[in-house]
């Protein structure tokens, strides 16, 4: 893949090149390569296409549509905790939005690069406090903060192959595009997830939630376990509870105030 972008791209890889020499992982060079390379614009275009894969999917992707006052109510509700959480954060100025998807059984939630969000009932019926629900979306936003959706499309087709997507290109369109087979950024690596649980920590303190939402999240569903594993599968493979990154994020909160730490929890105001 490294080849590849070198290859394609040989204007800025003169710069890739030096770093190759200072010892950068491959990786670490796709990262680089994606922030030089694919501009906030270009993102957003690309994650406006995947928006239109999800929500043309309607058997896998069936939408919690705004048909009754109650169900209006818990749309704006998911989206006033998102967006509340977005205007506090100054990492990325773009615009966020936050969808509903009607499926009890799948706890989970995820980032679409470019600044969308989702989440499914079933994650909204099992958190236990609104600062659960808020610790989920401030991870997500922060998996996009931190383009890891985009440095994941990198890694997976290459740099010219999303740009041919950019500009067009139907046979890239439906190799990038191909969502049947599952969405290739709800797996990110430890290291990304690290980075959006600390990004989430910092954003639900901007914004007044007691940090430790996502945290407790986690623990709860690593907790139950068992017999209701296999509905909790998709959130714990997604978002995998290593010790190391409760222990993580509990070593930031604890250098937080009392005060941050001490904060109230309110209860869910509106569940599916
Ligand atoms: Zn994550």
């Amino acid at each position: 893949m490294c080849i590849k972008i070198m290859k394609k791209n040989t204007i800025i890889i003169s710069g890739l090149t030096v770093m190759m020499h200072l010892s950068l992982s491959c990786n670490k060079i796709q990262d680089v390569a994606t922030d030089l390379l694919i501009s906030d614009e270009q993102e957003i275009e690309l994650g406006t296409q995947y928006k239109a894969q999800i929500e043309a999917d309607s058997d896998d992707y069936p939408l919690y549509t705004a048909k009754t006052d109650y169900n209006q109510n818990l749309v704006k509700y998911i989206d006033s905790i998102g967006r509340n959480i977005a205007r506090h954060q100054d990492d990325r100025d773009i615009d966020f939005t936050f969808t509903v998807i009607d499926n009890d059984t799948v706890v989970n939630a995820f980032a679409v690069p470019g600044g969308f969000v989702y989440i499914y009932t079933g994650l909204i019926k099992s958190a236990r406090n609104e600062a659960e629900i808020a610790g989920v979306l401030a991870h997500e936003i922060g998996h996009i903060t931190n383009r890891h959706g985009a440095k994941q499309m990198v890694k997976q087709f290459g740099i010219s192959t999303l740009l041919d997507v950019l500009v067009g290109d139907s046979s890239a369109v439906r190799t990038v595009m191909d969502i049947s087979s599952g969405l290739l950024f709800l797996k990110y690596s430890k290291e990304n997830e690290f980075e959006a649980d600390s990004s989430s920590v910092e954003y639900l303190i901007k914004t007044g939630y007691n940090p430790s939402g996502m945290k407790t999240f986690l623990e709860f569903l690593a907790d139950m376990g068992g017999g209701t594993a296999s509905k909790l599968a998709t959130f714990l493979s997604t978002h995998p509870p290593t010790d190391e990154r409760i222990k993580a994020v509990e070593r930031i909160i604890g250098r937080k105030s009392s005060d941050i730490q001490n904060r109230s929890i309110t209860d869910v105001k509106y569940s599916p």
